[in-house]
């Protein structure tokens, strides 16, 4: 159902009283490992709402690698599409947080960026066949690009999340984009605009809906998203449900994952339906720690949500 061309990352996050200087070694008190990058949360929330996902990303034949694949597998991801090369390591982000809960991140794209064309090629099938195909930017943009025309030839729908945001995106981003989903400072650097409110967002969504998007939906955090579409003059403001956040880290992979797992079951449900529902999935992730370790499974979600 849904296909996801993207991004893995293993985060190796140290919590320490302080961030080190230059040249410093300080101990610190806990260290884990996570399993993120925008691409796989993505995939790996759809996939456990229910949705048949394929992974098309690469990672090193490293350790990391290997255990990636086992991760996606744990999670019902298909996995023949995730190449393992011996030219570069697997994604890493390497993380420090200190006592005020600020952080310190490096982040290494690695193998990430040696997905191209020729791994495309190999998921084309897949990608062909798929309800929805999914793109971030944590990959080369070219690739993103090349993947969502390939899924657009074969009328597969696509949702793009231009992150991390690059200034210069390339014009054709917009047009190949049934979906175009983004974070209130994505919105920002692709606008030029403030977007801090339901308003701004407006604003920013109908110049980004202008540069050729099936439809726009700018998330709030708190307080929800913003849904337009490009045969409808009236917006719609979604609100977010009301809960206590405890880790936002990856909320707006969990809604992106969501909303892929209802376009692709229930094709002809309202668009702001889905985001409404989105929204409270990825409530339920902010509601608990970690990336991935936060995202529900659809036996956690009450019945009305599916
Ligand atoms: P990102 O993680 O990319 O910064 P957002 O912060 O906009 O994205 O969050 C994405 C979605 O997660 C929001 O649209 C909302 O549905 C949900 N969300 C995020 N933060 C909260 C919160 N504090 N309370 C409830 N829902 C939240």
């Amino acid at each position: 159902d849904v296909v996801v061309v993207g991004s893995c990352m293993t985060d190796l996050v140290s919590q320490a009283p302080r961030l080190p200087k230059a040249g410093e070694t300080i101990h610190g008190h806990k260290f884990f490992i996570g399993f993120g990058g925008k691409g796989a949360n993505q995939c790996i929330q759809a996939a456990r709402l229910g949705a048949k996902t394929a992974m098309v990303c690469k990672v090193g034949k490293d350790f990391f690698g290997d255990n990636y694949i086992q991760n996606f597998k744990d999670n019902g991801v298909y996995t023949d599409f995730v190449g393992q090369t011996s030219d570069s390591a697997t994604g890493a982000a390497s993380i420090i947080v200190n006592s005020a809960g600020e952080n310190a991140i490096v982040i290494v794209a690695g193998a990430n960026m040696l997905l191209g064309i020729e791994e495309l090629h190999k998921a084309l099938s897949a990608i062909s066949h798929a309800k929805v195909l999914v793109c971030q930017l944590e990959i080369s943009p070219q690739t993103s690009l090349d993947a969502l025309r390939m899924a657009r030839e074969n009328k597969v729908k696509t949702v793009f999340n231009p992150a991390p945001a690059v200034p210069d995106l390339d014009p054709d981003f917009y047009r190949v984009s049934d979906v175009f989903c983004c974070n209130e400072s994505e919105a920002e650097l692709l606008t030029g605009f403030s977007v801090a409110n339901v308003e701004e967002a407006h604003r920013a969504g109908q110049e980004l809906l202008k540069r050729g998007c099936g439809s726009v939906i700018v998330t709030l955090g708190p307080q929800g998203c913003m849904v337009l579409k490009a045969q409808e003059s009236t917006p719609k403001h979604v609100p977010a449900t009301a809960v206590t956040a405890v880790d936002t880290t990856g909320a707006g992979d969990s809604f992106i994952g969501a909303l892929a797992f209802y376009m692709a079951h229930y094709p002809t449900m309202p668009l702001e339906e889905m985001a409404c529902r989105a929204n409270q999935v990825a409530a339920v992730s902010v509601q608990a720690a970690g990336t991935q370790t936060s995202y529900p499974f659809k036996k956690d979600l009450p019945v009305k949500l599916f």
